[in-house]
């Protein structure tokens, strides 16, 4: 087996607030010799369990950033039992670049769990996460958003898993978090996913989709900052008492939950982030972009729920996804 060729330039393991780099060299045409630097803290106190803290695993996405940037600013040692680590750039390539998938490899970074110590950029920074990190972790929560071409309503999610005793306590990982609405989430392409990966070394595993269109908002940011405090007072690492408000339970029993686009042209969305729509009722219509005189081809949901998610872009091509219908428990 190839040794990951990252080298941390703090301890992973150190008492107190550790400030640095995941060092990956990386040659190249503008630094023979240059490396990709991945911002890392780990804040460490006596004994405790370990929580693992990530954002940007695609690059467009920023309320863990800068929820994330700010914890390890202010987050005190004294504070804590156990240990902290804070990756707000997992993907680092891809943030930087503004993008969802690595600018270097082209990669998302999302469906390259486990990685490779001796594959293209992105899988070796999947690799060393979840070879080094993952197993040192109890818990392990991993923000999105939808990126510039996705928005969300703001929720946390955890996934149905074979192994019951481990699903309910990701499920309690995600009522803590308790962001405004709390999924029960079906993932319709979860291979190489670092969901999947957390769970199958059977850690607790919390994920989020806070909202998108490519930024974020001061709604969004503090339900990722209240989520973290939470989970952490959760997992017993922080002390303290949880924040804790009315969370909206939703469920995606199916593949009838994800409305895809048949045609392509200029969409328009006729139900909001939020609202009920019934079974066979249109969500969106889509307008032909190039010319006059056509009706516009509907988009219908194939469940009644509320729509939990749309595209963001005014345009929309053949094949792109145009809602989630989530189904209120
Ligand atoms: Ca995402």
């Amino acid at each position: 087996m190839t040794e990951s060729p990252i080298v941390p330039t703090i301890p992973l393991d150190a008492q107190g607030v550790h400030h640095g780099f995941l060092k990956l060299p990386h040659s190249r045409d503008d630094s023979a010799w240059g490396a990709v630097m991945i911002p890392i803290t780990v804040i460490a106190n006596g004994e405790g369990p370990t929580a693992l803290l990530t954002g940007a695993n695609h690059g467009d996405e920023y309320e863990g950033p800068i929820a994330l940037q700010e914890l390890a600013m202010s987050l005190k040692p004294a504070e804590i039992k156990g240990r902290v680590i804070i990756l707000p750039m997992m993907n680092l390539p891809a943030f930087a670049a503004g993008t969802r998938c690595s600018p270097i490899d082209g990669a998302n970074m999302n469906r390259s769990f486990p990685g490779r110590a001796d594959g293209t950029v992105t899988q070796k920074i999947c690799h060393f996460i979840a070879s080094v990190l993952v197993p040192q972790a109890d818990i392990v929560l991993d923000f999105h958003s939808g990126g510039k071409t996705l928005d969300f309503l703001p929720f946390a999610a955890a996934h149905v898993l074979e192994d019951k005793t481990q699903e309910a306590a990701c499920f309690a990982a995600m009522q803590a978090f308790n962001a405004p609405y709390s999924v029960r989430m079906l993932e319709i392409d979860n291979v190489g996913m670092f969901d999947t990966e957390v769970e199958a070394q059977g850690k607790v595993f919390v994920t989020t989709e806070l909202g998108g269109a490519g930024t974020s908002s001061p709604r969004t940011v503090s339900i990722a900052r209240k989520g973290i405090r939470n989970l952490l007072i959760h997992a017993g690492i922080l002390a303290g008492e949880m924040e804790v408000a009315e969370t909206v339970q939703l469920d995606m029993p199916d593949a009838r939950c994800f409305v895809f686009c048949e045609v392509a042209g200029l969409v328009e969305y006729l139900v909001e982030l939020g609202e009920h729509v019934g079974e066979g009722e249109p969500i969106a219509r889509v307008w032909p972009s190039d010319r006059m005189g056509v009706q516009p081809i509907e988009c219908r949901a194939s469940r009644s729920g509320i729509l939990a998610a749309r595209h963001v872009p005014g345009l929309i091509k053949l094949g792109d996804f145009v809602g989630l219908i989530a189904v209120e428990l």
